[in-house]
């Protein structure tokens, strides 16, 4: 392993150096050694206290060069220039055995010049929620940053109540956020920006360095994997809860959890934020808002696009989720081809699980395990509105059966485990007592949510209480 310094080095004048600062009787409690083994990171790390002792080493080489990143951003609409890493390190940068570039990042580190008189901790509620959260989205092939380990303390943090503190590191390609172009921007700080331009053309995104207009290659390919990681939150049931400009990385992954949350009983208009009262952030919103936050990045790129070809590129946000969407959903359905007749029917199925409050993710998987051939399968059961049920399932069945998906298909794309509300919070009540195991059998489960090995467990069954559980935002 080698940790390279290339964001602090090349953007000094974006950065502020900072010492991580320890939180009092630390423990490394979550390794994730799928992810270690990605990156060959050096195996006594995760043997003894090398980590937590080297967090309060002013010399270990995990911290030696740590920075807090200088963003701002778009907060539920409103442009806040204060922003930048109030808790979190950019501790350096390492490569994964595909020779991709990622960045290791401590999460409650302590205060940064950013940290606007907040305490720069995390919370073990949250860093283990966002730890559950990235894993639980990587597995089901959302593109997302990933955790790496989870420190638990002794040291208590204030919110609405005392609570444990905790430290995370997680990996994302970079952490470069839609902020961060934003505030350069906004700041008019044309040298800052048009280095950070360099420096992400250059390291990240070397194909559009082949075009005639880097900067317009680079802000479609950011539209267009945005659109393709909302596409999948919305195949998936996915409602981020913050999508503020800060909380959007230029890579389209999903990133900076917060009171996220997988909607179970389906409703369109889901809200999970509880501090988020006009519903900016709700599921069926995500879309549009996700849009938004383009167009606001789009503003940074005025100097080198004209206003026609920025229109172009944000004209291109809305088809390709939409194809995408329908892509994801229909292979979901066991429908290959996106004809008007699947498409009703995709429609409908959608309808009815709304209508009838049916948890998402067990009724997608529900299907996925029956037969087409029968013609009143147990699924019908599941429905109040037979009648529904049986007119969707006639036509349905009749074009099924007409193309050659199998149900191995159908289970590889519908999961059977899902990090639910309910299920995280089981992981963190033990957590807080000192017991991860709790949380390691949900791990091992979300790594694995296509295995039909659950599809009798306690950990696929929907709960039985279907109220929207509101989550603070509080961290
Ligand atoms: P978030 O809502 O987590 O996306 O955070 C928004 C901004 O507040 C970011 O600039 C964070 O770094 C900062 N922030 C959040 N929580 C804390 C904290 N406890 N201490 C310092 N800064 C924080
Ligand atoms: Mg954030
Ligand atoms: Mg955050």
């Amino acid at each position: 392993m080698k940790l390279s310094h290339h964001y602090a080095k090349h953007l000094p004048e974006l950065v502020s150096p900072v010492r991580p600062s320890p939180l009092g009787g630390m423990r490394l409690a979550l390794v994730n050694r799928e992810l270690a083994d990605e990156f060959s990171l050096p195996k006594q790390w995760w043997e003894s206290d090398t980590l937590v002792r080297g967090l309060s080493n002013p010399d270990f080489e995990l911290c030696r060069y740590a920075v807090a990143q200088k963003y701002g951003g778009h907060q539920f609409g409103q442009w806040n220039p204060y922003l930048g890493d109030g808790r979190g390190l950019l501790l350096g940068e390492i490569t994964d055995l595909k020779g991709q570039p990622n960045d290791l990042h401590l999460k409650g580190a302590g205060p940064t010049p950013y940290s606007r008189h907040a305490d720069g901790r995390a919370v073990l509620r949250s860093t283990l929620r966002e730890y559950l959260g990235s894993e639980a989205l990587h597995h089901l092939g959302i593109p997302s940053s990933r955790a790496l380990c989870l420190f638990t303390s002794k040291q208590k943090v204030l919110r609405e109540q005392p609570e444990p503190g905790a430290m995370m590191i997680r990996t994302a390609q970079s952490h470069i956020r839609f902020g961060h172009f934003e505030y350069f921007f906004h700041a008019q700080e044309k040298r800052k920006l048009n280095a950070l331009f360099e420096f992400t053309l250059n390291r990240y995104f070397r194909q559009c360095l082949k075009t005639s207009n880097p900067h317009a290659s680079l802000l479609r390919s950011i539209c267009l994997r945005t659109a393709r990681m909302i596409a999948l939150w919305q195949a998936h049931g996915f409602v981020h809860g913050v999508m503020n400009t800060d909380n959007m990385s230029i890579h389209g992954i999903t990133f900076d959890y917060g009171p996220y949350a997988f909607m179970e009983h389906f409703e369109p208009q889901a809200v999970f934020n509880h501090s988020d009262h006009q519903g900016r952030y709700a599921f069926d919103q995500q879309p549009g808002v996700a849009l938004w936050n383009l167009n606001a990045l789009a503003w940074a790129f005025t100097d080198q696009c004209s206003k026609e070809e920025i229109v172009d590129i944000l004209n291109q946000f809305e088809p390709t989720f939409i194809q995408q969407y329908q892509l994801k959903m229909l292979q979901r359905l066991g429908l290959p081809e996106a004809s008007e007749l699947a498409l009703r029917l995709l429609n409908q199925w959608l309808d009815m699980i709304a209508g009838q409050q049916r948890d998402y993710h067990h009724t997608f998987r529900l299907l996925a395990l029956t037969d087409p051939q029968q013609s009143k399968p147990a699924l019908r059961d599941t429905f109040v509105d037979r009648d529904a049920f049986d007119n969707w399932w006639r036509e349905y069945r009749a074009l099924r059966t007409t193309v050659p998906t199998t149900q191995a298909e159908m289970l590889a794309v519908n999961p059977a485990v899902i990090a639910r509300t309910q299920f995280m919070q089981d992981a963190i009540v033990a957590a807080e007592q000192g017991d991860f195991s709790v949380a390691e059998q949900l791990l091992e489960a979300l790594r694995r949510p296509f295995s039909t090995k659950y599809d009798s467990h306690p950990l696929c069954q929907p709960p039985s209480n279907t109220q929207t559980i509101s989550l603070s935002c509080s961290s």
